[in-house]
């Protein structure tokens, strides 16, 4: 396939600039550049409705991870990769299997220690393993620090630590080392563990919240629950004072704790590039296809969560990248993904990160499309936008069409950590996230974040397909580009690309 200009017919170039100068009021000057034309010539306002119109319809129920809706999805892009010439570049075609693993607490648990009773979830909670019924005696081994554990006779009993670090109410720490005195426990030959919790920084509640609630995680090739452990709620320290001189039996009975294997897929295609040194490297343009599925009606009775803006016009935004540049294949190799489970943790991209078809220090950078919502059909907003040197690139793109490319409103808000471009930023790849301009998260954005009234017919095609021409022409010319996009000096992830890139 040419790249030449003259292989595009002349009676469509004429058309296309009549097209910009009418619509755009843009320059003859810039009519004449080649990926505008590209752009205008491939990517049309019906596609991005019929995309659309597809991913989010109710019979796709929300695209929930995983689901039959979500593996509708992900044949609905695979044909689509197909039918424009997009190669496959995994060993199986264009799905790559992401195995999760579904994690369900016990939602019932009874606990007596002497003369004291604890309820599940109101007393205690289960931070892992699987459903419990012992009978042991307690051995109280301070922090659970590796000396505390040293000596101490554990085998057959239930050890008892203080929650967390000595000197510290980190809540996250209290996870971190909690793993580590549970394996000091199991090595120890202890049958349980169990932790006083006692931070103020996380209430009990909060705690209930996130420990109490079914959880997806990649599988990681670890497929156990792990060693029972439980917090017991202390805030007070009379648990402590009670439970480090107890000496006899305590029973511990829990129920309903669920581990199922899942399977879902992100969707994968690749265009190869036309440089022959170039071609070496690989820009990721990507999106999440999935939602989170039905769930409580609103006041309409509506329970199908479409997920439009979020995120059917990314996937939407992607699926024409992928057309337009297999149609005309650009200087770098491309690879386009669409990832399962951003809803559930962000899983799919971790998964991709992990295991991705070509080296990583091969990917060039990522030019993720995600979205909240818009409340301004004006703007994009690209929460990275100054963070690369890709920044000028895109903010040209969307002036293009009469789009202005914002950076991140609300950096309170840490959103750049918050969708799949922060798998690869981690990793120290370039990254970005390309959105629908959002000035804030107010009324006109919540409306539809998350809900059911975030269908295909709430939303202003007309502004989408500015946004898909702007993603469809930025992608081009980063692709292109002379010198392959870079962090900033000074950000956050610049180190990470530096050990990345390292030669
Ligand atoms: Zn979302």
């Amino acid at each position: 396939m040419s790249t030449s200009l003259f292989t595009t017919p002349f009676s469509r170039i004429c058309l296309s600039i009549l097209f910009v100068l009418l619509l755009g009021g843009i320059t003859p000057m810039q009519a004449q550049d080649r990926d505008v034309d590209l752009t205008l010539a491939g990517v049309t306002q019906s596609s991005v409705e019929a995309h659309i119109g597809f991913l989010a319809s109710d019979l796709l129920r929300g695209r929930d991870t995983p689901s039959d809706g979500l593996r509708i999805a992900a044949d609905y892009i695979a044909a689509h990769f197909k039918r424009h010439g997009v190669q496959p570049i995994l060993p199986d075609g264009y799905k790559q299997p992401v195995r999760l693993v579904n994690v369900i607490p016990a939602d019932e648990g009874t606990m007596k220690v002497g003369d004291r009773d604890f309820n599940a979830p109101e007393q205690f909670l289960q931070v892992a393993g699987a459903d419990v019924a012992i009978d042991a005696k307690t051995v109280f081994v301070n922090y659970g620090t590796e000396d505390d554990f040293d000596g101490a006779r554990l085998k057959g009993k239930i050890a008892v630590t203080r929650g967390g670090v000595e000197g510290s109410s980190n809540v996250r720490e209290m996870f971190i080392e909690g793993r580590r005195k549970a394996e000091r426990a199991e090595k120890a030959g202890a049958l349980v563990l169990i932790e006083l919790y006692n931070s103020p920084q996380t209430s009990w509640t909060v705690l209930q919240f996130y420990l109490n609630t079914p959880r997806m995680a990649l599988e990681k090739g670890e497929d156990k629950a792990g060693f029972p452990t439980f917090w017991i709620e202390d805030v007070g320290n009379e648990n402590l004072k009670y439970l480090r001189n107890h000496k006899g039996k305590a029973n511990v009975e829990t129920r309903g704790a669920v581990r199922e294997n899942l399977l879902s897929e992100n969707v994968v295609g690749f265009v190869e590039g036309t440089d022959p040194e170039l071609k070496k490297e690989y820009v990721v343009y990507s999106a999440h296809y999935d939602h989170v599925g039905v769930g409580a009606p609103d006041a309409e009775g509506d329970s199908i969560y479409n997920g439009t803006r979020d995120n059917a016009i990314g996937t939407a935004t992607v699926l024409e990248a992928a057309a337009n540049i297999a149609q005309n294949p650009l200087r770098r190799s491309a690879l386009f993904v669409l990832f399962t489970g951003e809803e559930k943790g962000l899983l799919g991209s971790e998964w991709f990160v992990a295991n991705a078809p070509v080296d990583l220090k091969d990917i060039v950078f990522n030019f993720n499309s995600d979205n909240a919502g818009y409340n301004n059909t004006e703007v994009a907003t690209v929460v990275g936008l100054n963070r690369t040197t890709a920044g000028p690139i895109i903010t040209d793109a969307c002036k293009q069409f009469g789009l202005e490319a914002i950076e991140d409103p609300m950096p309170r808000q840490n959103l750049f950590d918050r969708s799949d471009q922060v798998n690869f930023a981690k990793a120290g790849i370039p990254a970005l996230m390309y959105s629908l301009g959002a000035t804030s998260f107010d009324e006109e954005v919540m409306k539809y974040y998350h809900r059911p009234a975030d269908t295909p017919t709430s939303v202003d095609y007309e502004y989408l397909f500015k946004f898909t021409k702007a993603y469809v022409l930025a992608g081009r010319r980063i692709g292109d580009m002379e010198e392959r996009p870079y962090w900033t000096e000074g950000d956050k992830y610049y180190s990470a690309g530096e050990e990345l890139y390292r030669p």
